[in-house]
């Protein structure tokens, strides 16, 4: 399958490069330049391609807000997403502040693309 899309890809790029060469004596080049550079452009990305789809991206990560117990207590904890981590799963660890025990508060997926403001109410 990557094989055909290089050979794809090497086919966009040669039909852009004679698009350009084609059209130089064309008073509207520039418009064609524009356009074989683009086709190009299409093309070594298909070329380039390393055999991974499109688009494929890691998992967004993934974070795990943890809480003291102690209402009075304001301690507060932000740490990587592990395995069994679900909402207001009570923990070993203890506060350092107060020494209560800590619960988990909140899992959050991290997204990149549209960073949403968080409100803790
Ligand atoms: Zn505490």
């Amino acid at each position: 399958m990557s094989v055909l899309s290089r050979l794809i890809g090497l086919f966009i790029s040669v039909v852009g490069a004679t698009l350009i060469f084609m059209t130089m004596n064309d008073p509207q080049s520039f418009i064609w330049l524009f356009v074989g550079l683009l086709i190009i452009s299409i093309g070594f990305n298909l070329l380039t391609a390393r055999g991974q789809p499109k688009g494929h991206k890691p998992p967004p990560p993934t974070i795990t807000e943890i809480r003291c117990s102690n209402t009075a207590c304001d301690f507060k904890e932000i740490r990587d997403f592990k395995k069994g981590d679900f909402v207001l799963k009570p923990l070993e660890t203890k506060c350092p502040k107060c020494g209560s025990l800590t619960a988990i508060e909140g899992v959050y997926i991290v997204k990149e693309e549209e960073p949403k403001a968080k409100s803790n109410f």
